[in-house]
């Protein structure tokens, strides 16, 4: 089934060219919907990795994307502009933290983290603190996958061992560990008061995906952390970093992350949903008040400019998608799937290799006790019309909002049977 070219030529990600996982040739999608070659169709519970918030294959963005395909695919945004990335900058204002004022457009959500840190250091070089240079962040974070992405992301799940003395060494502190919905618990910020009370003066920013870490452990925490981080940041001269790029666009609940603590970051990474997963695009954004002192910083500009910054295609679909996001009840979407999750999910949690079950907005996890084995399960998944790909000990969906009740119903019950079967069958299950 999986194209033999494809087998012996095409990397996938995080895979083996010797032994690597098959893959299923998708044919289209539309909605909630991917149809593969062969015919099958699949409830599609993945948003593309949090990115096709409006379904696959949407009228109004492609029509977007063909209209401005009629004008220019691309053109330099050094010493030109145009009306896509200007609009979509407004909006953008409209729905982020208050004081976040400046846009810098960039390719991926990884590059928008490289973007945010280099930023941090270019503000204390220009303030004179040369020496504030290193990141502090808490472990089972995902920040990406170029170089200091990767080095802030959490050294175990984030493979800091492969890349050893290469990578840059950053200071971890524990993960929170108060849940979002529990009682907060103090103990949970003391590390990251210590670590940060010590080494204040090589630190650039605490760099933290607010609410969610993703890709690092699907967590959700408590809010207080957040507050208390900001307050640390204010006293110690540290700037703070949020890293929005999975939580943003309602994924959560919210627009953005941030407003579960109400803590305005000083600079923040967006990216993933901005499209409507229709083409790659992220941005940073940060204060007026540090991107004027970077400029009046001895290189007197931000030193970043990618050849593909602020693409107008993607900036085009950007708009249309965040405007039919901010048009519609959104708020009410979002709380529909998360009833329907919560209701489906919920009872998984009896079974005795469930670790846990959470629901956060449009995020639905599954934390089983042992790692998974991820091509047993996709291939039951496939065979039951799912698209789901767990990793780790995590089977986890973040659906379309578009995704009708009976869809989402149709994924949690096919989801749930897979996983209740898992129970004793230990050739499904990896130690
Ligand atoms: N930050 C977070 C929180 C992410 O979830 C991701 C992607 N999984 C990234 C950064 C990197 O984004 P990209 O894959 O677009 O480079």
């Amino acid at each position: 089934m999986t194209d033999p070219f494809d087998l012996e030529h095409i990397w996938h990600p995080y895979t083996s060219m010797l032994n690597p996982l098959p893959t299923f040739k998708v044919k289209r999608a539309y909605g909630a919907t991917i149809e593969l070659e062969d015919g099958r169709t699949l409830v599609d519970g993945m948003s593309s990795w949090w990115c096709a918030i409006h379904g696959y294959n949407h009228p109004e963005l492609n029509q977007a994307v063909s209209n401005q395909l009629q004008n220019m695919a691309h053109i330099m945004f050094g010493g030109l502009t145009h009306e896509p990335a200007i609009e979509l900058g407004k909006l953008l204002l409209k729905i982020t933290p208050p004081s976040l004022d400046k846009i810098f457009y960039a390719d991926s959500g990884s590059v928008a983290v490289e973007v945010a840190l280099k930023m941090a250091v270019q503000y204390w070089v220009a303030l004179n603190q040369p020496a504030k240079t290193n990141f502090i962040t808490t472990r089972s974070g995902y920040h990406g996958d170029t170089w200091n992405a990767m080095s802030v992301c959490d050294p175990v799940t984030g493979m800091h061992q492969i890349f050893g003395t290469s990578l840059p060494n950053r200071i971890f502190v524990p993960a929170p560990q108060s849940r979002f919905d529990a009682e907060w618990d103090p103990q949970d910020i003391q590390e990251l008061t210590q670590q940060i009370e010590q080494h204040h003066h090589t630190i650039a920013a605490l760099i933290i995906e607010p609410i969610v870490q993703g890709a690092g452990g699907m967590r959700f925490y408590h809010p207080e952390y957040l507050r208390q981080a900001k307050a640390l940041c204010e006293q110690y001269n540290l700037l703070l970093i949020f890293d929005e790029i999975a939580t943003g666009f309602g994924r959560t609940g919210k627009m953005f992350a941030w407003e579960h603590a109400q803590v305005e970051p000083d600079i923040m990474c967006i990216g993933k949903g901005l499209t409507g997963g229709y083409m790659t695009l992220s941005a940073t954004l940060t204060t007026k008040q540090v991107a004027e002192t970077i400029s009046r910083g001895e290189a007197g500009v931000f030193m970043h400019g990618p050849t593909f910054m602020a693409n107008p295609l993607a900036c085009a679909v950007a708009l249309r998608s965040t405007q039919l996001l901010v048009e519609q009840d959104w708020q009410a979407n979002i709380q529909r799937i998360e009833k329907i999750l919560t209701q489906q999910l919920t009872d998984l949690a009896q079974l005795d290799h469930v670790a846990d079950v959470r629901v956060l907005g449009a995020i639905g996890v599954v934390e089983l006790t042992t790692n998974v084995d991820m091509k047993t399960l996709q291939q039951q998944f496939v065979e039951r019309g799912i698209w789901v790909r767990p990793f780790g000990k995590l089977v986890y969906v973040m659906p379309p909002y578009v995704i009708s009740d009976d869809e989402l119903h149709y994924l949690l019950a096919q989801m749930s049977a897979v996983v209740k079967n898992m129970q004793g069958a230990n050739a499904n299950v990896l130690a």
